[in-house]
């Protein structure tokens, strides 16, 4: 090496972070029969942040395309961790009807 020429940085890497579970029917079906409440997101106060999307422990966050969220309430469980990890109160958990 050239003692004189610059040391060539290389360029930053993209990390990509995503949920590492993903939902399939357990041994009594669908986990989403277990809820008492579910989520429901206000696509208006939603921004897209994602925080809900990475805090799921059941992967059942749904990205839109504008990565504002939807929920498949097939398999969300009702735990309740997005709603509360929402920094912009854009999921309400209301009972089951
Ligand atoms: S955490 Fe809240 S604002 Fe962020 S994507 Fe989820 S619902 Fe939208
Ligand atoms: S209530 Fe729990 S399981 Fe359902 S979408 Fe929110 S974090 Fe995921």
């Amino acid at each position: 090496m050239n003692v004189n020429s610059k040391p060539v940085l290389e360029e930053p890497k993209t990390v990509f972070f995503a949920p590492i579970s993903h939902p399939s029917p357990g041994s009594v079906g669908k986990t989403g029969t277990w809820r008492t409440h579910k989520p429901v997101v206000d696509l208006d106060k939603c921004t897209g942040c994602l925080i809900c999307w990475l805090y799921c422990p059941e992967d059942t966050i749904i990205r839109l395309e504008n990565d504002k969220v939807s929920i498949d309430y097939e398999y969300c469980k009702g735990c309740g961790i997005c709603a509360h990890q929402c920094p912009f109160d854009a999921i309400q958990m209301v009972p089951e009807g």
